[in-house]
């Protein structure tokens, strides 16, 4: 039924999709349109649910991550005078058996697209657009080449390209809240291996720390800001870091210190309300393109990794490509858009932005307690369809 998948966005989700249908026979291409594979996401946590995605995609890809990463035992939270406030040992190893595991992006990049040959990831390609008929998809990209394919996927993120040509539904929504991350070698008394320590103020600034072995560290801080505004140099980002949480207890002030003013990423925090449908005829979406959400409860890149499995399910086992993008449709939807929801009601609260009615309507299926709510998400287990078992 498919023989060759077009994917745009050689991002967590594009690679891992690409891994999952390459094991079927599939010839699948990922066309990402930066000119090298460079770390844009700093560290990023990987909960039980997306690690028990991958295992299935890549069978005994999750002991090279838990090689590369930290597992974290023990979350930290503290007031930004330094007072210890709570904390919460990780039990997740006992009661999923998968941990809660911090890695490097690069790292986690690397070890997906080490998985894939190298001629099947085409990097400086941009895509601008699509074709579709009866007989196949028409890609094209910005240097003006074309690729044909029977299924095109569109991984490129929040901003998608794939998204816009397929829904049109504009810009993606300010959720009110500027982050800055970074990774550096680093040690500190307050900030044992294998620990996450978060310092928070009331007027919704939050600084966080995760240990992710091998002496790396990744923070990453929050503050309201009414605006998108970014700053135009890698000096200024930094200096804004240091005015915001001016004052607060060490570590803050000297890890930021530390850290090289051009490793500190700044990134407007933004999502999607969730779709109706986002597949047609021989096309589709996956991960942030098809259900960005703000990284509340560090679930974008782990939900693109359940994508990209049901959707290489779903494409084995139905007759028609249609039929497939159904199911995946299907299967998909429900789980992510309470995971949207629940992020974007908590991110209300969190970054005391207003509340909308669509957002309390939606909540009805979200409203359980944090305990329900967190067995239902970590235990997902990935399905196999009959004829691959
Ligand atoms: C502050 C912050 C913290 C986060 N923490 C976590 C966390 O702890 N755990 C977690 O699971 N998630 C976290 N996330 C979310 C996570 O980063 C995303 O959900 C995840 O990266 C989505 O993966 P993706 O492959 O869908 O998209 P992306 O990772 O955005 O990849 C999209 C790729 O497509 C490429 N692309 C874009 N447009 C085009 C085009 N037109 N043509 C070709 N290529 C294109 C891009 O260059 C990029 O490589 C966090 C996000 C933020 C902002």
């Amino acid at each position: 039924m498919v023989k060759k998948v077009v994917i745009i966005g050689a991002g967590l989700g594009g690679l891992a999709v690409a891994i999952a249908l390459r094991k079927q026979g599939i010839d699948a291409q990922v066309y990402e349109k930066a000119y090298s594979l460079r770390p844009i996401g700093a560290g990023l946590t990987l909960f039980p649910n997306g690690l028990n995605s991958l295992d299935a995609i890549a069978p005994g890809i999750v002991e090279s991550l838990e090689g590369a990463g930290s597992q974290t035992r023990m979350l930290n939270l503290r007031k930004s005078t330094g007072e210890l406030i709570a904390q919460k040992s990780v039990t997740f190893m006992e009661k999923y058996g998968r941990p809660m595991l911090q890695i490097r992006w690069s790292r986690l990049q690397e070890i997906l697209a080490s998985a894939l040959p190298t001629d099947a990831i085409h990097l400086n390609h941009r895509c601008i657009g699509f074709e579709q008929n009866n007989s196949g998809v028409e890609v094209c990209f910005d240097e003006g080449e074309t690729v044909q394919a029977d299924l095109l996927i569109g991984a490129d993120g929040l901003n998608s390209a794939v998204r816009q040509a397929l829904i049109g539904d504009g810009s993606p929504r300010y959720a009110g809240r500027m982050s800055w991350r970074a990774i550096l070698k680093y040690s500190h008394e307050l900030l044992p291996p294998n620990e996450v320590m978060s310092m928070t103020a009331p007027d919704g600034k939050i600084f966080g720390f995760f240990d992710l072995g091998s002496g790396y560290l990744f923070w990453s801080a929050a503050t309201l800001a009414p605006d998108e505004f970014v700053a135009q140099s890698a000096i200024d980002v930094k200096s804004r870091v240091q005015e915001k949480f001016s004052g607060w207890a060490e570590p803050v002030q000297a890890i930021v210190k530390s850290t090289a003013a051009e490793d500190i990423i700044e990134r407007p925090i933004s999502d999607r309300l969730p779709l109706q449908n986002w597949s047609q005829g021989r096309v589709t979406l996956l991960g942030d393109a098809a259900h960005p959400m703000v990284p509340l409860l560090g679930q974008g890149a782990n939900t693109a990794f359940e994508d990209a499995w049901e959707l290489s399910q779903c494409l084995s086992s139905a007759s028609t490509i249609e039929a497939a993008l159904a199911s995946y449709e299907n299967s998909r939807k429900p789980r992510t858009q309470v995971i949207q929801i629940r992020n974007a009601v908590q991110a209300n609260r969190a970054y005391k932005a207003d509340s909308e009615t669509y957002l309390r309507g939606m909540m009805e299926k979200a409203q359980v307690s944090d305990a329900e709510f967190e067995e239902w998400l970590y235990n997902y287990k990935p399905s196999v369809t009959a004829d691959l078992k």
